[in-house]
C-alpha cells in the first residue's frame, strides 16, 4: 500500500487507490482515509465515494452528497501523527520536531527507544534515518506500532526497526548505542542501564509530562556519569490572522511535556 513517503510519485500526480488522503472541511476539521474503491467517506454532512477522489489532483475542492466542501490533500507527517490510530498517548509533532534536533538524529544513528506506544516517536526517528531498537512491555502495543510504521511510513522502514516485548527497567542488552530515548513513567530507573549501553558522548533523552518526574530524573543523573543535562518545554501558540484581527488564538495546547537531555561523559 502506498504510504506517505511515496505519496507523490504517480505520473499524473493524481490520487491513486491505496493512497492515504487528508480531507479538510470548512471548519478545518481533518480526516485521514486510505483510498479504497467501493468505500465511502461518511460524515453527518453527507457522503463522498472514494472513487470520486481517485484520479483528482492534490489541492482540489470536493463536494459531498449534500454539497459540503472538502479539500483533498496528501497528509504531512504531522497530520498523520495527529490522526493515526493510537492506543497510548503520543508525543505531539511540536515536541517530536524539537526532540529530533535536541537528540541529534541523523542517518544511521543507533537509537534505543522505550516504550514504543503507538509508534509516533518511532516513525519520527525512522523517517530521520535512525536505526531503532524499541522496547515495549505490551505485546499489543508493539504490534500496533509496527502496523502504524508500515502503513504510514512504508515497509522499507521496518528493516531499520526492531521491536522487543520487554521491560526496559530490567536492563538494556544493546551496547555502543548512540542515543537512548525514553517516553515512560520512571525514566530515572533506566539511567544506570543507559550509561552502560551508550557510547561515550552518547545522548540520553526522556520525555516526561510532569516536573516531579524531571526532578527525580535529575537526582539519578547527578549520581551517574551523565553531564550537560538540559530540560526544555516547547510552547507553540498559533495566531488568528483575518483582516485587521491579528492576534493570538484564544486556545492553545498549553502543556504537553518536558524534554530532558544529558550526555554520557568519561568518568
Ligand atoms: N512515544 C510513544 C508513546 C509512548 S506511551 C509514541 O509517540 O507513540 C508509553 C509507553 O511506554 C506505553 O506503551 C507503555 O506500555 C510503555 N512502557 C511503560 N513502562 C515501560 C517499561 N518499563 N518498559 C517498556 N515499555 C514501557
Amino acid at each position: 500500500m502506498p504510504c506517505i513517503e511515496n505519496n507523490k510519485s504517480s505520473e499524473t500526480d493524481c490520487f491513486e487507490e491505496g493512497e492515504t488522503v487528508l480531507l479538510v472541511d470548512r471548519k478545518n476539521r481533518r480526516y485521514l482515509l486510505s483510498l479504497t474503491v467501493g468505500d465511502e467517506f461518511h460524515t453527518h454532512s453527507g457522503v463522498i465515494p472514494h472513487s470520486d477522489i481517485v484520479g483528482i489532483h492534490e489541492g482540489t475542492l470536493l463536494r459531498n452528497s449534500r454539497g459540503a466542501a472538502f479539500l483533498a490533500l496528501r497528509p504531512t507527517f504531522s497530520d498523520v501523527v495527529l490522526k493515526m490510530p493510537r492506543e497510548a498517548q503520543i508525543i505531539y509533532p511540536k515536541d517530536l520536531g524539537a526532540l529530533l534536533m535536541r537528540v541529534d538524529i541523523f542517518s544511521g544513528v543507533r537509537v534505543l527507544e522505550a516504550g514504543v506506544g503507538s509508534g509516533a516517536l518511532s516513525m519520527a526517528l525512522l523517517r530521520a534515518g535512525a536505526v531503532v531498537v524499541g522496547y515495549e512491555k505490551r505485546q499489543d502495543f508493539c504490534e500496533f506500532a509496527r502496523e502504524n510504521v508500515e502503513r504510514f511510513c512504508g515497509r522499507e522502514l521496518l528493516e531499520r526497526y526492531h521491536t522487543e516485548v520487554r521491560d526496559v527497567y530490567n536492563g538494556i542488552s544493546e551496547t555502543e548505542l548512540d542515543r537512548v530515548v525514553l517516553d515512560l513513567p520512571e525514566p530515572w530507573r533506566v539511567v544506570e542501564a543507559a550509561a552502560d549501553a551508550l557510547r561515550l558522548g552518547g545522548i540520553f533523552c526522556a520525555y516526561t509530562p510532569s516536573v516531579i518526574q524531571v526532578s527525580r530524573l535529575y537526582e539519578a543523573l547527578a549520581d551517574s556519569p551523565f553531564g550537560l543535562s538540559e530540560t526544555v518545554e516547547v510552547l507553540q501558540r498559533s495566531w488568528h490572522v483575518v483582516g485587521a484581527a491579528v492576534r493570538p488564538d484564544h486556545r492553545m495546547v498549553a502543556h504537553t511535556g518536558f524534554l530532558t537531555t544529558s550526555r554520557l561523559l568519561a568518568q
